[in-house]
C-alpha cells in the first residue's frame, strides 16, 4: 500500500499550536486510493489535515491517526480546480492567483488543508470555501463506501458543514471559480496578508486562529476584550495582547493549559455580557477529568 506509517509518533510536531502528545500509530496516504483503504480497514481513526484549528491532547490520542499531508494533488481545468484533502489552502490560493481566478483570495495566509477548510467552512474578508465549492468525494466510513455530495448535500453554515455530523471523511473536492483580472485578485490577496499581519499572530507565536465563533451578529474578539481577558494566562498558555480571541502558546503550554484558558475566557464574558461563546477549535484525543469537564461546559453537554 501507498503509505507510511509510524508508530508513537509525536504529534505536536505538526500542530500550528505546537500542542499534542503522541498517536499510537500515525499514517500518512500517498494516495487518495490508499487514504480510502486505510478508513475501510482501521477502526475509527482521527483524520487530520493542517492541524490548524486543533487542540490536540497533551496525553495524546488513543485512536489510530491519518494525516492527509502527503495527498498534495491538484488539477486545474479552465476555471476549476480538483484538490485532493492533503493540498494546503494557501497553495491553491496562489495556482488561482496565477491563472487569473477569483474566490479564494481569503485563503492565503491560512495554514488549513482542503479537508480541514472544507469540514470547517472556512471563512475570511466575506469569502467562504463554500462560495467556490461545486462538488467532494467523501468515504463514509460508516457504510465502507465513497459517495459524491453536491455543495446543497454539504448543507454549509457559518463554520458549518454536514461532514461535523456525518461519519464522512473528504477525499477530494471540486471548486468553481471566476475569471478575473490578475492584478485585481493579486492586490486583494496583498491586503488579507497585510491584514493578518496586523490583526493575527504568526506562527513564531504557536497558534489555532481563532478561538471562539462570532456570535451572531457581533464579534468574539469584541466580546472579550471588553470582558477584559487580555493579559490573562494559564500555565504556558496566554490570551494574545493583539487580539482576544487569540491564544498563544508561550512556554510549553499544555492542552490542559488551554482548555482552562480557554473556560475563563468564556465564563467572563458569559457573566458580563450573558453570551455563550461557542469553542471554534476542535479538541481531538484523550480528555481528561478536568479537560472533560471544562468542555463540557462550554459546549453545553
Ligand atoms: C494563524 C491562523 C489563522 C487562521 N485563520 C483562519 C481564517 O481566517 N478563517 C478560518 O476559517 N480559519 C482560520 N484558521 C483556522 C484553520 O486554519 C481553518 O479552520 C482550517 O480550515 C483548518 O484546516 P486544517 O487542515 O488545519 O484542519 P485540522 O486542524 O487538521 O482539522 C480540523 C477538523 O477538520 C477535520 N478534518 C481534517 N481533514 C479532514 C478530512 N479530509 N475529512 C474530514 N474531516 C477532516 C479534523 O478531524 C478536525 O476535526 C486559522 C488558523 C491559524 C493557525
Amino acid at each position: 500500500m501507498d503509505y507510511e506509517v509510524f508508530e508513537n509518533y509525536e504529534l505536536k510536531k505538526h500542530t500550528t499550536f505546537k500542542i499534542g502528545g503522541n498517536a499510537k500509530r500515525a499514517f500518512f496516504p500517498y494516495t487518495t486510493e490508499a487514504f480510502s483503504e486505510l478508513l475501510e480497514s482501521l477502526n475509527n481513526p482521527l483524520v487530520l489535515g493542517g492541524c490548524s484549528n486543533v487542540i490536540v491532547s497533551s496525553e495524546g490520542v488513543n485512536e489510530d491517526v491519518i494525516m492527509t499531508s502527503k495527498m498534495k494533488g491538484y488539477v486545474i481545468e479552465n476555471n476549476r480546480i480538483s484538490a485532493q484533502c492533503g493540498v494546503k489552502v494557501p497553495m491553491i490560493a496562489q495556482e488561482a492567483e496565477r491563472k487569473s481566478l477569483s474566490g479564494m483570495e481569503f485563503m492565503i495566509g491560512f495554514p488549513g488543508s482542503v479537508g480541514g477548510a472544507v469540514f470547517m467552512n472556512a471563512s475570511a474578508h466575506s469569502q467562504a470555501i463554500s462560495d467556490t465549492f461545486l462538488k467532494c468525494r467523501v468515504f463514509d466510513t460508516e457504510k465502507k463506501k465513497i459517495l459524491e455530495l453536491n455543495k446543497e448535500e454539504m448543507k454549509f453554515g457559518y463554520r458549518y458543514s454536514i461532514l461535523q455530523d456525518r461519519p464522512y471523511i473528504l477525499l477530494d473536492a471540486e471548486f468553481e471559480l471566476r475569471p478575473g483580472s490578475k492584478e485585481d485578485i493579486s492586490a486583494i490577496m496583498q491586503r488579507n496578508l497585510e491584514f493578518r499581519k496586523e490583526k493575527q499572530p504568526d506562527l513564531t507565536l504557536p497558534n489555532a486562529g481563532s478561538i471562539f465563533k462570532n456570535p451572531t451578529n457581533d464579534s468574539a474578539g469584541r466580546l472579550l476584550e471588553k470582558a477584559g481577558v487580555k493579559g490573562l494566562k494559564y500555565g504556558g498558555a496566554a490570551v494574545w495582547m493583539g487580539h482576544a480571541n487569540f491564544i498563544i502558546n508561550e512556554n510549553n503550554a499544555t492542552s490542559k493549559d488551554v482548555s482552562y484558558l480557554m473556560n475563563k475566557m468564556y465564563n467572563m464574558v458569559k457573566d458580563k455580557y450573558t453570551i455563550e461563546l461557542v469553542p471554534e477549535v476542535k479538541f481531538v484525543g484523550i480528555k481528561s477529568k478536568e479537560e472533560d469537564e471544562l468542555w463540557n461546559t462550554m459546549l453545553k453537554k
